[in-house]
């Protein structure tokens, strides 16, 4: 079907879960990030997965998201973290999906839309303190809750906010968005009374910030078992879910002084043994690691030669002993006892874990193992 293939190891999901809660505690709920389709692992086998785990909460960003969530079965409560849009209130209704609002506008049209269709539609109230993207101001939190609780088809039913640092949530701004939130929360509180879910924790709070932990935590990548920092990696064991794997599809013995893929850019030195991969960029093996990163080969790891192609990518295999076409090739994940982490490619590539994990190609097939 396809050479290239996402493994999904959903042991090593429920084990990071479970690190999750061993750090937050009981009496916090998980609200586990599976937008932008599992972080590229696959949202309906992860969600499933998670959902026997016990979780009961669960983020994506569009109602679409959401439904397609809601497709594969699952039937917790599913927030909405993006915007609302105007054309999406119905299947939001109809599914029972749970409103993001940072503004009176949309929360009184969801109401009006609600009302219409003989529901209430349960929102969670979002302040802006410092990351400028979405939300309500601190300082208008309060009088948007008491309008909110003024609508009759919505019922606020959370708080949250979002850090601007998703490495690391020791930094002075952290702290200060975190005053700004338990400020507007006291005002909140005293405007419209006790919110059921207060949440403000990413993955890199759910690490080193207990004192944003509040009743509920919103990990995504750590649950896909990749720290959001090394400086964080010892808080917590966790394992890495994809392993993305291809296959040896040519391999060729060349003379030294043999220019290798588009524009020449590699050009042999010895006689070396190429190998064509059967995986490129249109499987999320960005062309920015074009003759920077390595891939695991019979254990060894091999470099990328010459620019990454859409679909296939050259690597000099002269050291990596007998190669073979049909050769499992590894991109990042584990092999024979080594190890190319997800995160050591994202800073091949400079980016970062999250980009290279959404970038899996579409037309790659995520196999749960
Ligand atoms: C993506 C996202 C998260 C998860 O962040 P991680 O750094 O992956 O843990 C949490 N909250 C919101 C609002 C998000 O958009």
């Amino acid at each position: 079907m396809s050479a290239t293939v996402a493994q999904i190891d959903l042991h090593a999901l429920t084990n990071n879960l479970a690190e999750v809660r061993r750090l937050v505690g009981d009496g916090v709920v998980v609200l586990a990030v599976v937008k932008a389709n599992a972080y590229g692992h696959g949202a309906p086998i992860v969600a499933r997965a998670l959902a026997r785990a016990g979780t009961t909460h669960f983020g994506v960003t569009t109602v679409g998201e959401g439904v397609e969530l809601r497709q594969a079965g699952i039937d917790g409560k599913i927030v909405i973290l993006g915007g609302i849009w105007e054309e999406d209130v119905s299947a939001l209704l109809k599914e029972e999906l749970t409103a993001v609002i940072g503004d009176l506008n949309t929360a009184a049209m969801l109401s009006d839309r609600a009302m219409a269709s003989g529901r209430i539609a349960p929102v969670h109230l979002k302040v802006d303190t410092g990351m400028t993207r979405l939300g309500v101001p601190p300082e208008g939190a309060s009088s948007l809750a008491r309008r909110i609780l003024e609508l009759p088809g919505a019922k606020l039913e959370g708080l949250l906010t979002h850090f601007s640092n998703a490495e690391s949530v020791t930094t002075p701004e952290t702290r200060k968005q975190l005053e700004r939130f338990r400020r507007a929360l006291e005002q909140v509180r005293a405007a419209a009374g006790e919110i059921r879910w207060i949440h403000s924790a990413n993955s890199a709070a759910v690490l080193s910030k207990p004192d944003a932990h509040f009743n509920m935590v919103r990990p995504g990548l750590m649950l896909y078992g990749v720290s959001p920092s090394r400086e964080l990696a010892g808080r917590a064991s966790l394992v890495p879910v994809m392993r993305l794997v291809t296959r040896v599809a040519r391999v060729r013995r060349v003379p030294a002084g043999t220019p290798v893929g588009y524009g020449s850019t590699f050009v042999t030195r010895r006689e070396s043994i190429i190998a064509t991969i059967a995986a490129g960029y249109a499987d999320g093996y960005l062309r920015a690691l074009s003759g920077r990163a390595s891939v695991l080969l019979g254990g060894q790891r091999a470099p990328v030669v010459g620019r990454v192609c859409m679909d296939h990518t050259m690597v000099d295999a002269t050291d990596c002993g007998e190669v073979s076409v049909g050769q499992e090739v590894v991109l990042w994940g584990g092999q024979d006892g080594a190890f190319i982490d997800v995160s050591e490619v994202a800073r091949w590539a400079e980016t970062i874990p999250y980009e290279m994990l959404v970038g899996v190609g579409r037309r790659v097939p995520r196999l749960a193992v």
